[in-house]
């Protein structure tokens, strides 16, 4: 490619507080009633002041530590003021020039992404458009959301791909979610995502006309409407056309970017210090035991784990993506420190347990009490390395403890599912099999390994299946 692309990442995420930012409304979901949830400070009655919320300002400071961000022990609060009908106050109150936390950084698997700020800030309301059949058009405010505390996380231009763009965002989701800040469910606008981009030529530090695109609403989103840009932007470098600084909206049915508006029309939010509240001074003793709170991170036990148990980054997805998970993975691990009964132990908690816990929709803080015992996992997943079952035997083992809570060791013997390993019986067989499928045993002679396969099938049939492959192939090897 003759062009670099430079890309910055504006988050939000919703804190995952009772109540809102500056009144003790309780934050509902979406699915509640319009305006249940409001109150004079929210929906900005004349006379009100605000309250700050204690609990979202110690989220955010778990927020920068996490980040490796600096804390300003003093911020302040600032009033970004805009017109919009779903914004009563006719401003934000947001923080503007001394924000709680700068300069941070995310590590990727090979790259440093450097974020410029994160800062507390309150969320507005919620239009609802109707677009009447009667020739009545109207629209709807829904006031809930005014007032929820959000977390604006701004990077430095340091992504320099779509996909390093969609694997910044997995981490920082995994992050949020493992200090159980936010959800971070996108559909329910717990993490919203606007990005800027910009091309410049390779090798050149000169940036380019910068372009945002704005409101995107899936991980997916983001990559997509970033590789559409990207073509867009040097189909009108290469014709010499001027690329205009604007803002834009992706429209994922069409597949591209739209305009919204251009660079003369930019806002304007006349930022000023919040004269209602006062600036924000935070002990270090609070920092420091908001630190102490903390704890591992899902970055240092993966690092843990792939030295200790000599595991992939792709195995180790799962089991560090939130706490409970975790907390579950290692309850199996004190039963055994063996490499391979860990990796097949992983493997069913990828495979067969996510399957179930999405199957029965559990939630996160439900994992531990829902799933299967983790002995269970474990007795099977040291079954498995030991050859006594196969690994359809291993399925029903899973299945069949779950709904009759019996343990696998017991469940082995009694559902018949022990692989044969007797050599003697299993050479019966296999001279049997021999015998009928002369081609094929001719053929897996003169080195065609994929010969084997009527062969394993007869002593499988023979055996009810029961038969270990592996001492199969052995025997037919000798032969
Ligand atoms: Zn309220």
């Amino acid at each position: 490619m003759e062009f670099e692309p430079v890309i910055g990442l504006e988050i939000h995420t919703q804190l995952k507080t009772k109540t809102k930012m500056f009144c003790r409304c309780e934050i509902v979901d979406s699915n509640s009633p319009a305006n249940s949830s409001i109150c004079p400070i929210c929906s900005a009655q004349p006379g009100v002041l605000p309250l700050l919320n204690k609990k979202a300002v110690e989220m955010a400071v778990k927020i920068g530590l996490a980040i490796n961000a600096k804390i300003n022990r003093f911020s302040v609060f600032a009033r970004k003021n805009y017109f919009y009908p779903d914004l009563p106050k006719g401003y934000q109150i947001s923080q503007y020039e001394r924000p709680v936390c700068e300069d941070g950084y995310i590590m990727l698997t090979d790259k440093k992404i450097r974020i410029k700020r994160a800062h507390i800030e309150e969320d507005a309301g919620k239009s609802l458009h109707s677009i009447g059949s009667e020739q009545l058009d109207f629209t709807l405010i829904d006031l809930n959301r005014c007032g929820v505390p959000l977390v604006e996380i701004v990077t430095e231009p340091d992504i320099s791909s779509p996909d390093e763009a969609y694997e910044f965002l997995t981490e920082l989701k995994k992050l949020l979610r493992w200090l159980e800040i936010s959800n971070c469910d996108m559909e329910k606008g717990e993490l919203r995502c606007d990005v800027n981009i910009s091309l410049r030529e390779n090798g050149s530090k000169k940036l380019g006309r910068k372009v945002e695109i704005k409101n995107l609403n899936s991980f997916k989103a983001v990559k997509d409407s970033l590789k559409y840009e990207i073509k867009r932007q040097s189909e009108m470098i290469k014709d010499n056309k001027k690329i205009e600084q604007d803002t834009r909206t992706w429209n994922a049915q069409k597949g591209e970017t739209i305009s919204m508006r251009s660079k003369e029309m930019a806002n304007d939010y006349r930022y000023f210090p919040e004269p209602d509240l006062v600036p924000l001074n935070l002990e270090q003793r609070l920092i420091d035991e908001i630190k102490q709170s903390i704890g591992k991170l899902p970055s240092q036990i993966r690092d843990e784990y792939i030295k200790k148990y000599s595991l992939k980054a792709d195995d180790i997805e799962v089991i560090t993506s939130n706490k409970y998970i975790n907390s579950y993975f290692e309850k199996i691990t004190n039963f055994t420190d063996d490499k391979n009964v860990i990796k097949n132990a992983i493997n069913i908690i990828n495979g067969q347990l996510l399957a179930y816990i999405n199957e029965n929709k559990i939630n996160d803080e439900d994992f531990l009490t829902k799933s299967p015992d983790p002995e269970h996992i474990y007795q099977i997943a040291d079954m498995i390395s030991k050859n006594e079952i196969s690994s359809a035997g291993a399925k029903k083992l899973f299945e069949q403890s779950l709904s009759m809570k019996k343990s696998p060791k017991i469940l082995v013997d009694e559902l018949g599912l022990k692989q044969i390993s007797n050599t003697d019986e299993i050479e019966g067989w296999v001279k049997e099999a021999v015998e009928i499928n002369k081609k094929a045993f001719d053929d897996f002679k003169s080195g065609n390994e994929k010969a084997t396969g009527p062969i394993v099938g007869y002593v499988m049939k023979k055996s009810k299946g029961k038969a270990n492959p592996v001492i199969v192939i052995d025997i037919l090897k000798k032969l």
